[in-house]
Order: C-alpha cells, then sequence, then structure tokens
C-alpha cells in the first residue's frame, strides 16, 4: 500500500516517462492517446506512483473505474484466489457461479424489484451494443433515439449513437443506421433558460420522434441520467422521468446507460434511482470491477429471456477473475457505504468549487452528483462561451503539480472530478489545493 501522499520527485513527466512516451510513439497507434504521460508503476487508494517516483493524487479514477480505490485489498485478494484456482472457461462452454453471482447482484441492486436477467461483457461499448440488439429484438423495431452530448462507445453502432465527431467518429464512417438523435435537457444552455429546460425538451423530444421516427418505429431510447464524456450533464430535473413515462406509454424500451454514472458514483448506486426512474434496460461498466475489464446488460426478465440460446454472448464476457472482482468490489461499496461516501464528498467538493467560481469569473456552472462533478469554463459568463483552451491549460497545470484530472464536454471545456471513494478528506482537500493553485496560474 503506497503512503497517501502527494510526491514530486521530478518535473512532470520526469526523464523516465518521457523515454517511455519516446518508445510509446515508436509502437503504439497515434490514435491511443494519453492525456498524462506518466507512466505508472505502482498504485493504491488515490494515489498512483510514476516510474520516476512521483506519487500523484487521482481525481479521475481511470475514468470512474476505481471507484474502491486502485488495488482495493479486497479486490486484491478475490482476484488471487480466483486466479489460482482458474482464469477461464468461457462461460457459454462450461460456467461458473461467479457469473451467476454477479447476475444475482445485478439484480438486487439496479432500479426496481421487478424479475431480472443479465449478460456479462467485456467493456462499456458491448454492454451497449447488446442493449440495442436486445431491444431491436423484443420490440421487432428498429429505430434507436439518444441524445445531443451522448457518450456510448467507440464500436460502430455505439460511435453512430455517440454525439461527437471530434475526435470519436471523426472520418470513421459510415455509421450503423436507424439511429435518430434529439436535444438534452441541459439546463445550462437551454436558450429559453433552465426554468423551462425540462418541459420544453420533453415536447421537443416527443414531437421529433413522432414526427421523424414514428413511435411504432422505436424501439428503445437510451440516455445516460447523467451524461459523461458529453460534460458531466445533469438533465433537467423531471425530464428522465418524463421520458421514461412516454417510453412506457408507447411500449418503446427506455435503456439507461449508467456504465459512467453507476455503482456507488452519484451517491446512489445507480443515478436512475436519483430520478425515480426504473429503467428497462440498464448498461453497466467501469466502477462494476474495481479494475478489471467488465460490463453488464441487465433488464426485466421478459426481455431479456426473449432472446434465442445462444444469441448473446462473447469467449470473455463474464471472465471469472472480472467477476471475482466485480463481488469484492460490491462487497466494499455496501460494507464501506460508498454511496454515503460520494455524498461526502460532494459535501467536501462543492463549496470549495464555488469559492473557486467566486474568485476567477470563468466557472459558468457548477453541476453533477456525488463524487460526478463538473464545472464548466467559459470566457464570458453572460454569454457562456466555451473556454476549452483555459481547461487544456488547467488540466496540463494540475498535472504538473501532481493531480491527475480529466476534461471532457462537447465543446471540451468541461474539468471533471471523479475521484476514488476510498480517499481521504485531507488527500481530496490536497488535490483541490493543487486545483486552486493551477487556476491561479492558469486564468
Ligand atoms: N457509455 C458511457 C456512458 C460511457 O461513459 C462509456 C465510456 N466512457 C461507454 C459507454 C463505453 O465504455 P467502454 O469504454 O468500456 O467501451
Amino acid at each position: 500500500m503506497l503512503e497517501q501522499k502527494r510526491v514530486l520527485a521530478t518535473s512532470i513527466p520526469g526523464p523516465k516517462s518521457q523515454a517511455l512516451q519516446q518508445r510509446k510513439t515508436a509502437a503504439v497507434s497515434a490514435g491511443v492517446g494519453t492525456g498524462l504521460p506518466v507512466y505508472v508503476e505502482q498504485a493504491s487508494g488515490g494515489i498512483l506512483r510514476d516510474v520516476d517516483g512521483n506519487q500523484l493524487i487521482d481525481f479521475g479514477s481511470g475514468i470512474a473505474v476505481t471507484t474502491v480505490g486502485n488495488g482495493n485489498p479486497r479486490v486484491v485478494e478475490a482476484v488471487q484466489k480466483q486466479i489460482a484456482d482458474f482464469t477461464h472457461t468461457c462461460f457459454m462452454v462450461t460456467p461458473y457461479e461467479e457469473y451467476v453471482l454477479v447476475a444475482e447482484a445485478l439484480a438486487e441492486l439496479t432500479p426496481g424489484d421487478h424479475e431480472k436477467r443479465s449478460a456479462l461483457f467485456n467493456s462499456g461499448s458491448e454492454a451497449v451494443e447488446n442493449a440495442v440488439k436486445v431491444a431491436r429484438h423484443f420490440t421487432g423495431r428498429q429505430a434507436v433515439v439518444a441524445f445531443d452530448h451522448a457518450y456510448h462507445g467507440r464500436t460502430n453502432l455505439t460511435m453512430a449513437l455517440t454525439a461527437k465527431s471530434m475526435p470519436y467518429k471523426h472520418r470513421f464512417g459510415p455509421f450503423a443506421s436507424e439511429v435518430y438523435r434529439v436535444p438534452m435537457a441541459y439546463p445550462y444552455r437551454w436558450p429559453t433558460g433552465p426554468e423551462a429546460c425540462a418541459e420544453e425538451a420533453f415536447e421537443t423530444f416527443t414531437s421529433m420522434v413522432h414526427a421523424q421516427v414514428g413511435e411504432s418505429n422505436t424501439a428503445a431510447v437510451i440516455l445516460e441520467p447523467i451524461q459523461g464524456e458529453g460534460g458531466f450533464i445533469v438533465p433537467a430535473p423531471g425530464f428522465v422521468k418524463m421520458v421514461a413515462d412516454w417510453c412506457r406509454d408507447n411500449e418503446i424500451l427506455f435503456i439507461a446507460d449508467e456504465v459512467q454514472s453507476g455503482f456507488c458514483r452519484t451517491g446512489d448506486w445507480f443515478a436512475s434511482e436519483h430520478e425515480g426512474v426504473v429503467p428497462d434496460l440498464v448498461t453497466t461498466a467501469k466502477g462494476i470491477a474495481g479494475g478489471m475489464p467488465l460490463a453488464a446488460l441487465t433488464g426485466r426478465a421478459d426481455v431479456m429471456d426473449a432472446i434465442h440460446t445462444g444469441g448473446l454472448g462473447g469467449t470473455y464476457g463474464g471472465n471469472p477473475v472480472a467477476c471475482a472482482a466485480a463481488l469484492a468490489s460490491i462487497e466494499t461499496m455496501k460494507a464501506d457505504d460508498l454511496c454515503g461516501r460520494a455524498r461526502e464528498v460532494e459535501a467536501l467538493f462543492r463549496p470549495r468549487l464555488e469559492a473557486l467560481a467566486s474568485k476567477h469569473g470563468v466557472i459558468g456552472d457548477i453541476r453533477g452528483r456525488g463524487a460526478m462533478l463538473a464545472i464548466e469554463l467559459v470566457s464570458d459568463l453572460e454569454r457562456k462561451t466555451p473556454d476549452a483552451d483555459l481547461a487544456g491549460r488547467v488540466n496540463k497545470a494540475c498535472h504538473e503539480r501532481g493531480l491527475v484530472t480529466l476534461t471532457c464536454g462537447t465543446f471540451g471545456n468541461v474539468f471533471r472530478f471523479l475521484p476514488p471513494l476510498s480517499s481521504s478528506d485531507e488527500l481530496l482537500s490536497e488535490g483541490l489545493d493543487v486545483l486552486e493553485e493551477a487556476f491561479a496560474a492558469s486564468v
């Protein structure tokens, strides 16, 4: 276990990381970017140690994955035990209990007390792809409706569902067909202001689907209950519920993509709960398995069981080691009340972010829930002009000072916070001190 302390041993990135980055450039496709090219040697809890001996505070959790902390002791122990027992059989050939236990846990934890079934996969994109497959098969309809600012992955179908062109879709077309896009109820940027945002966005949504797609052609509506890569956009209150209710009225399946927002991140097990919504299908990944690759599609038993045997699966989906990690992660979330911890993290961050906003007139919006928080940077508070340059400068200034931060957003101007939920108040406060310094140096 590394001491939970920031250490600056060299400039960042240090010489060994720089040498590795040169080798990376010569060996790894340029298409695979590295946001902060320090090469990690060891990590635990909320600290990453690089090859130069720097210890960085983690405000990213490897994009919302290490919710239980890096190298969580329960996860490490479960993984080691499972690896010693067996590493793979392929669940579709000779099954094992760990997969069933994860599916049982998902049935218990995802919103709604109806009967559910799950299927396990390797990545969020794969879970989303399968959600669409299942929805089309069950309804016999083809169209899928997604939202502005949505991010659902990088495979062909999920690229089609993802909104942003650069870098995700640029010159990667043609994209999968029968995907339609509608506006998101984005309170900060809604043309008439936040007050009527939910109602107006819902009006636009229903009229667009009616006119351009047709309810009876629509298999599913897919929505992130807090949008992730698109900018940590919290839909206007009531919007998600209106959409989900309307879907039910029209026999359209409502898919909640909880890949980023799930597993305690927002202060609930799933962000849908806060909206009072019970999705027909839920996709999960990231935080589910403490860093091991695992994803899931969980849904109504009648929907999931409509698929013919052999219609869903994959060689590695629900790998036993990843399942063991998931069971240990879920146990930790329960034992350590990480949903409660996410709410504490919000209580710690919000006043600091508000103080930052009043000091520098560049923060147009502070938003998010639990430990999924963000600030939107603008060059003009009145006109809300996105300031991606400033976001980039602050990000770099944080990195140089040993704080791992991430940006996001359709306009690249959102600064997001996703710390591990195992991090202490002291460590998080120190990270926020670094953020303040980075702002002072960059604005
Ligand atoms: N859906 C959402 C909401 C996501 O945030 C992501 C990943 N950022 C994905 C899907 C795709 O997940 P993966 O990268 O594991 O394929």
